[in-house]
């Protein structure tokens, strides 16, 4: 090798050496931000598309740091599933999320409304996960079926035993299972029979296409299908115009999410929201 691409070699692994660098100490302060809740949490609505009223929300983790101000997850998600620090965010996520659905249902008389907490492949690695959530929720006075884990198709391709054992004691406690970003990546749809899925969620990008392109609406259209099919629940997310809400209300879509209904929200902010629609 001449000079220069020796140059370059160096220069090269001294940006990977400082890009390593760089993310362990992401990753430390991503495990300080648990311990000192610099984490919070907004809700946004999932609302019926007949009369647009609030039947649940998703709780959508936010990383408010010191220096780089407020995360979006996309920025940490990654790196916390890498670590393993997840399984630790996760935790913070159901007990948070299920303390504020508690003071939701109290304020506002609605003991229906649901709460949905997204959940990564590490939070199954742990047997006595399912005892510690439902803990939780009888710390909460909560049931079940008022709790709703969104996972991936990616989870769910691993084929897994203690996860399929672990989602199967979930559902039977009462959960719901919710696969996320349904259509997505995969197409392996076996796994919806052997796996004890209540609903699907189609993705957003569907949504944002659909009154565009013939087959994106052919697509959320074979999904309310499939869920028609199969008895499973199907919500919409990302919807941003009322066009949008028409055309899936037309299509049977009975559950939908997006910033045309209302943007993620802090739990005072939604307190005021349910409050106002009654
Ligand atoms: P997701 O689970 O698919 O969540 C929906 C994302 O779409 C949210 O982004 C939400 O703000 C956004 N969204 C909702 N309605 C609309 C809309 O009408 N248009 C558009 N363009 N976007 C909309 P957010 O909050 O930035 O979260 C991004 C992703 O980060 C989530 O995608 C989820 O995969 C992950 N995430 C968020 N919180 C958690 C968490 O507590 N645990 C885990 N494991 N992942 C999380
Ligand atoms: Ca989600
Ligand atoms: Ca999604
Ligand atoms: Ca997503």
């Amino acid at each position: 090798a001449n000079h220069s691409d020796m140059l370059e070699q160096t220069e090269k692994s001294s940006t990977e050496l400082s890009q390593v660098l760089a993310s362990v100490k992401v990753a430390k302060e991503f495990r300080l931000a648990i311990a000192n809740d610099q984490l919070l949490l907004e809700y946004q609505p999932l609302v019926s598309l007949d009369n647009r009223k609030i039947l649940g929300i998703e709780a959508l983790m936010r990383w408010q740091h010191p220096v780089h101000g407020r995360m979006a997850p996309d920025s940490f998600i990654p790196m916390a599933e890498d670590t393993g620090l997840i399984v630790d965010a996760t935790w913070w996520v159901f007990e948070h999320a299920l303390a504020a659905l508690r003071r939701i249902q109290d304020q506002t008389g609605n003991r229906e409304i649901f709460v949905s907490v997204n959940v990564s492949a590490q939070d199954f690695n742990d047997p006595a996960m399912l005892d510690r959530l439902l803990l939780i929720l009888e710390k909460h006075e909560l049931e079940a079926r008022h709790l709703h884990l969104e996972i991936t198709e990616r989870l769910l391709l691993r084929q897994s035993d203690q996860v399929r054992g672990l989602l199967n004691r979930c559902r039977q406690s009462g959960m719901s299972i919710a696969i996320d970003d349904f259509g997505t990546g995969y197409s392996a749809l076996s796994y919806l029979h052997t796996y004890p899925v209540s609903t699907l969620k189609i993705d957003k990008s569907f949504v944002g296409q659909m009154l565009d392109d013939k087959q994106a609406l052919g697509l959320v259209r074979s999904i309310l299908s499939l869920g028609d099919n199969m008895s499973l629940n199907v919500f919409a997310e990302g919807v941003e115009t009322e066009e949008q809400a028409k055309t899936l209300q037309s299509l049977d879509c009975k559950i939908a999410q997006g910033f045309y209904f209302a943007r993620p929200m802090p739990e005072n902010q939604l307190l005021t929201t349910i409050m106002e629609q009654h």
